[in-house]
């Protein structure tokens, strides 16, 4: 660390000198897991980067677009780009696919219809997609639809249920839907490796199940994506991962050809699918977005381990540890109290470049059954590929940490938070 550092640490941002050393020495500690993701983010930049040479990507595409959109090149360059970084036939993105959440709805809705059965191989989806399916009572559910829910529970040690899932498919089930995320519970997520074990397990039973992944927050955090061990169909959101902090909105969907079709004519009308839909103008931005994701990815990651081994050394429970291998962004740490977790959320907010000056308090935020407490200081609204931490208000108190468009400010994030925490008295020194 320079001396300039140093003073601008003490000066702008009253950093206590023994949270400096201590996350300094941690740094040093960490430091073969931080270039594991650098050669990750290495790989994945040549996939990218060859996605767009392969389509020939060209200022053409960054035109503007309007209406119905026909014709909008840049939409079909930038679908192209997806499906070929995905390795599959077809995808669709697109800014009029509000969120991950939205992108999922769409993708099961266009591929499922009245008695077919989705299966849950990792029980309880994602909060939201509860709502989605119908676990929770919504309106226009899956389930007022006429579409089944199962789900079977994880094993010991967040293994698949082998026998239990071999039981629950029959002649009905027509998708099951994988969550390689942990999201907001207590579990490994699943290495894209364990999503092709599963995914091979299930199509030995029945081999036109539509195996559909929920990738939030898993994209280019390995060399490998799920559609490349066998998924039909992957779906994420743009202001995660796969936009790099450029996307201002945005999901995708990609996959077998028939099943993103099927999917189009959701999002727009049957009978109009792919054909109609304006980028509005940001298809570059996508683009770019989509360039810089595998290196901010990388950056995110590093927040991440570093967190962990910070919190570790500082005797909390962390998930995954600084030195397993990850499966996405997300950084779980218990926090044990309100107060703790609070403050945690707090000093992530004080490091944020926008609104750093606003205190995260808890809301009733739509499609989540507890209060959820959010610091994300983003130039995005939401964005959590931008250094952010969230949390159900629920013991243990565990703290969702993820983000930072830069590895310097992933880690400054960490740094601050602890910072924060001792000033407030809720850390032992
Ligand atoms: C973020 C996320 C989603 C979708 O959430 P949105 O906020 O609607 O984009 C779905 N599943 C998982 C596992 C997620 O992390």
């Amino acid at each position: 660390m320079s001396t300039y550092e140093h003073e601008l640490l003490k000066d702008s941002f009253s950093i206590d000198k023994r949270v400096l050393s201590f996350i300094e020495e941690t740094e040093a500690e960490i430091k073969p897991f931080l270039e594991q993701t650098l050669r990750v983010a290495r790989t994945n930049q040549l996939k990218v980067l060859a996605a767009m040479q392969r389509n020939r990507l060209s200022d053409a595409h960054f035109g503007f677009s309007s209406g119905y959109g026909y014709n909008d090149l840049g939409r079909e360059a930038l679908e192209k780009i997806y499906a070929d970084v995905f390795r599959t036939e077809a995808a669709l993105v697109r800014p009029q696919l509000v969120s991950g959440t939205h992108a999922l709805t769409v993708a099961l809705f266009g591929n499922l219809k009245y008695g077919d059965e989705i299966l849950s191989p990792n029980g309880f989806p994602y909060d939201t997609l509860q709502g989605v399916i119908g676990i929770r009572e919504t309106k226009n559910s899956l389930m007022e639809y006429g579409i089944r829910y199962r789900q079977v529970e994880l094993a010991q040690q967040d293994e698949f249920d082998w026998d239990g899932i071999a039981r629950s498919i029959h002649e009905k089930t027509k998708l099951i839907s994988i969550q390689r995320s942990k999201g907001y519970s207590w579990r490994r997520s699943f290495s894209v490796e364990d999503i092709g074990r599963l995914i091979r397990f299930v199509k030995g039973i029945k081999p036109d199940v539509i195996c559909m992944v929920d990738n939030c927050y898993g994209e280019f955090v390995d060399e490998r994506e799920p559609s490349e061990v066998g998924a039909d169909l992957v779906v994420g959101s743009l202001i995660k991962n796969p936009g790099g902090g450029l996307a201002p909105v945005g999901g995708y969907i990609a996959g077998k050809e028939e099943f993103v079709e099927n999917a189009a004519h959701r999002l727009t009308a049957p009978g109009l699918g792919r054909e109609v839909g304006p980028t509005l103008g940001l298809a570059g931005t996508l683009l770019q977005g989509l360039f810089l994701a595998p290196t901010v990815v990388s950056a995110g990651l590093q927040g991440a381990i570093l967190s962990a081994r910070v919190f570790e050394k500082l005797d909390f429970q962390v998930l995954p540890r600084f030195d397993e291998k990850r499966s996405d962004i997300v950084q779980a740490i218990q926090m044990q109290s309100k107060e703790r977790l609070l403050a945690f959320c707090e000093g992530i907010q004080m490091a944020a470049p926008v609104d750093s000056f606003v205190k995260p308090v808890p809301w009733d935020m739509p499609g989540y059954d507890h209060q959820v407490v959010m610091a994300a200081g983003a130039f995005v609204q939401g964005s959590s590929i931008e250094l952010s931490a969230d949390a159900p208000i629920k013991e243990p108190y565990i703290a969702y940490f993820q983000g930072g468009l830069t590895e310097h400010h992933a880690k400054f994030g960490v740094l601050l938070a602890v910072d924060h925490m001792l000033k407030q008295g809720l850390l032992q020194f």
